[in-house]
């Protein structure tokens, strides 16, 4: 039987692309892709020229026989996605399951992953996190999911489009109050920034640099019971600050 690789391709950089990844690319029998336009550029890049097969939600049911009859005949598949790693906010889910439900074997080809670079370099606690990929594009739904994860202790990660990232973070400052978030955008890409900061100070930020909402975001928030949070110790001694005054 074949196996079938699941292997990660980069996230902007290109030179992300594993050694590992590129071999096994460059040796399967056929390289199921979410888009064959995007991944035939990408894997020609590399000179890469396998067969590709499209897969993604809407037919991602229907390529999971297809695929187990490959590895029933011995030949070896690749599953990539767009960018990162395959099954991360991405297709693939079924298709694992299914297979190795079925006994396939399956094996992980690691390598760039949008979620554990921006944790990387974030600074927030890395001991305990969860990540809940996008949050609701509906603002009621994006606010009540918030108000289910508000009081989780381990800090918090979402992935976030350009088009959301400034309502997101408004309804992290009414929902999770004034609490540190990290925003990790355009990682690896030419542009990439880290900004940190109480929601309400990266909202108005964006609004004078509105370049700064641009691009691919990875947001971060710390967690509730955070013992060491400056930015909540920081608002409670402005808050003894303005009542002193207020005296
Ligand atoms: N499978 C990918 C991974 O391993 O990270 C994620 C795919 S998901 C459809 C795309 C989202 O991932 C983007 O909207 C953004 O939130 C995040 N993302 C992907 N590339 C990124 C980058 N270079 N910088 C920041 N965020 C990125």
């Amino acid at each position: 039987y074949g196996a079938l690789y699941v292997v990660a391709t980069p996230i902007g950089n290109l030179d992300d692309l594993t050694a590992r990844a590129a071999h096994v690319l460059g040796n399967v029998a056929l390289i199921a892709v979410e888009d064959t336009r995007h991944s035939g550029r990408l894997l020609r890049h590399f000179g890469v020229e396998r067969p590709l097969m499209s897969l993604h939600e809407h037919n991602e049911h229907f390529r999971i026989a297809q695929i187990a009859a490959c590895l029933e005949r011995g030949e070896d598949v690749a599953l990539i996605s767009d960018a990162g790693t395959p099954l991360i906010s991405d297709p693939g889910f079924l298709l694992v399951r299914a297979l190795r439900e079925a006994g396939h074997r399956i094996i992980p080809i690691p390598g760039a992953c949008a979620l554990i670079a921006a944790l990387s370099a974030s600074g927030l606690p890395t001991d305990s996190f969860s990540f809940h990929g996008f949050l609701p594009a509906k603002s009621s739904a994006r606010r009540s999911r918030l108000e289910m994860l508000a009081k989780r202790p381990e800090t918090l990660v979402f992935y976030e489009s350009p088009h959301r990232i400034r309502h997101t973070l408004k309804d992290i400052e009414g929902i999770c109050g004034e609490r540190r978030v990290v925003l990790a955008r355009e990682l690896t890409k030419t542009f990439e920034t880290f900004l940190e900061g109480a929601p309400a100070q990266l909202q108005s930020l964006m609004e004078r640099d509105p370049d700064q909402s641009r691009g691919e975001f990875v947001v971060m928030l710390e967690g509730a019971d955070s013992t060491h949070d400056e930015t909540a110790v920081n608002v409670e001694g402005q808050r003894l600050v303005d009542a002193m005054i207020a005296e």
